[in-house]
């Protein structure tokens, strides 16, 4: 079970997600074997980094939820990207 049949990778890289699981799903057959064992060893772990990378990304969007919906830190946000911005100005 390979791509969106197991895991993907959240917003925008499934694609990228479902091709490091089919690497690692032929790679695991064609070097070691497909015994369980050897799924369990060389496989699971490209799905289990997806997954945990998940977990990241679920509290990423909740705050960047959070930010969107509160005034008071999108102000905040605003006001950090203007600060930022001004010191990118290239110089005329
Ligand atoms: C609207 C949308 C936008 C997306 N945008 C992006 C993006 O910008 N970037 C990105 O990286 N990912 C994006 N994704 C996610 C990405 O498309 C998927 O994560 C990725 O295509 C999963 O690949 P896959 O091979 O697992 O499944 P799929 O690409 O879905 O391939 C499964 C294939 O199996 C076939 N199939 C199904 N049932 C059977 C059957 N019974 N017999 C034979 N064949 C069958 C299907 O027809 C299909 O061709 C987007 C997804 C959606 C829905």
């Amino acid at each position: 079970m390979v791509g969106d049949c197991y895991v993907s990778r959240l917003y925008k890289d499934g694609i990228g997600s479902a091709y490091r699981t089919a690497k690692a799903a032929a790679q695991t057959a064609f070097m070691t074997g497909i015994s369980r064992r050897d799924f369990h060893k060389h496989y699971r772990p490209v799905c289990d980094a997806v997954a945990n990378d998940n977990r990241f990304g679920k509290v990423v969007f909740t705050a960047t939820n959070l930010i969107k919906r509160s005034p008071f830190l999108r102000r905040g946000v605003m006001r950090m990207t203007n600060g930022e911005q001004a010191g990118f100005a290239t110089p005329e």
